[in-house]
């Protein structure tokens, strides 16, 4: 295969495991492609695609996932949520080339939380700073410390012996401080790096958890309408793979870190995501077929389960933030951390 000295410079510097790269590796498929002349790097069911072509292909994507949902106005004034990773770096890059085209991309900056993870989380911190200046988008930064009062280390070590999994309370601070960090930022909308693999991973999660009022919350663009301290948020990848932007980065020779946090591995989120992978890769489509037959059924869930029950916005006695519960899950975390430190 002839690949340019550029592309194998990034293939050669990719940090994942060599059986994952391995993996990535047998998605490359080396003949001719039926669009043009250079070496495929990707296989569609019903075609090859070359370099070029792939690129192509994959930020038309994006613009087509923009334009069905409705995802982004010309007046809106856009934060997306970055940690440096592919998925947030990927998303940062076309929404802000697509802006760019509009002459609008004074109308994005970029909010990365920083949980406390040691030896990993400022490395991608580090990348990410660098990203945002070439794009010269600027980058605010919330950490768990200053807005909590702990590192997620710090909250980690407190929660030992809990049932409260690193994830849960990580995904919980995160939200709330996404919301807050982009609503203090003057967002109309909050733009996250979610795709078709986190997607269909959430959409079984909620099932298998019987969250059936939070499955009708997910989708490409999401939140509540109406209520001024939550920001919507859209997913302008929402339609491509993980594999596929894992290419993208290499192709595009962004120089992202493929390091997964040191607490993903063994949670409930992480089984259910190597489940659909072995699925996909025995039967293929599989992910898409799961997200295709959400946004199909989710008028009829949020009829069912929204409708009962009522959309209005309630606010927690505590922080007065937006909540489903008298005190929300993020003071709930807090009072627990506090008690368990006074322990
Ligand atoms: Fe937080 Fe879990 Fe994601 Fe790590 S894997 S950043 S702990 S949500
Ligand atoms: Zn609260």
């Amino acid at each position: 295969m002839d690949r340019t000295k550029k592309e194998r410079k990034r293939i050669k510097n990719y940090t994942l495991t060599p059986k994952k790269l391995n993996k990535l590796n047998s998605t490359l498929i080396f003949m001719t492609c039926k669009h043009c002349q250079e070496n495929p790097v990707y296989k569609l069911p019903n075609k090859t695609l070359c370099r070029g072509c792939f690129i192509k292909y994959f930020e038309n994507k994006v613009i087509k996932t923009i334009r069905k949902f409705k995802l982004i106005e010309l007046e809106d004034n856009l934060v997306v949520a970055t940690s440096g990773g592919k998925d947030s770096i990927t998303v940062l890059y076309l929404v802000h080339k697509y802006l760019s085209r509009k002459n609008l991309q004074k109308n994005i900056s970029a909010l990365v939380i920083d949980e406390g993870i040691d030896d990993y989380r400022e490395h991608t911190i580090k990348f990410l700073e660098g990203f945002c200046e070439k794009l010269d988008v600027k980058l605010h930064k919330i950490t768990y410390k200053d807005k909590f009062g702990y590192t997620l280390d710090e909250a980690i070590k407190l929660l030992k012996g809990t049932n409260i999994s690193a994830c849960n309370i990580c995904g919980t601070f995160r939200r709330q401080a996404l919301n807050i960090g982009a609503r203090e930022l003057g967002a109309t909308k909050l733009v996250t790096g979610h795709n078709v693999d986190d997607e269909s991973q959430n959409i079984l999660l909620n099932i298998f958890k019987n969250n059936f009022k939070i499955l009708t919350r997910l989708g490409p663009n999401n939140g509540v309408v109406g209520d001024d301290k939550f920001i919507p948020r859209i997913k302008p990848l929402y339609m491509l793979s993980e594999k596929e932007i894992r290419l993208y980065t290499i192709l595009k020779g962004f120089d992202v870190g493929y390091d997964e946090c040191p607490y993903s591995r063994g949670s409930f989120r992480g089984e259910i995501g190597s489940m659909v992978n072995k699925l996909e890769s025995d039967v293929g489509g599989v992910k898409s077929s799961i997200v295709k037959f959400y946004l199909e059924s989710k008028e009829d869930l949020q009829k069912k389960y929204l409708e009962e029950e009522g959309t209005d916005v309630t606010y927690c006695s505590k922080c007065n933030e937006p909540s489903q519960r008298e005190i929300c899950n993020t003071c709930a975390m807090q009072e627990l951390l506090e008690k368990l430190k006074k322990d």
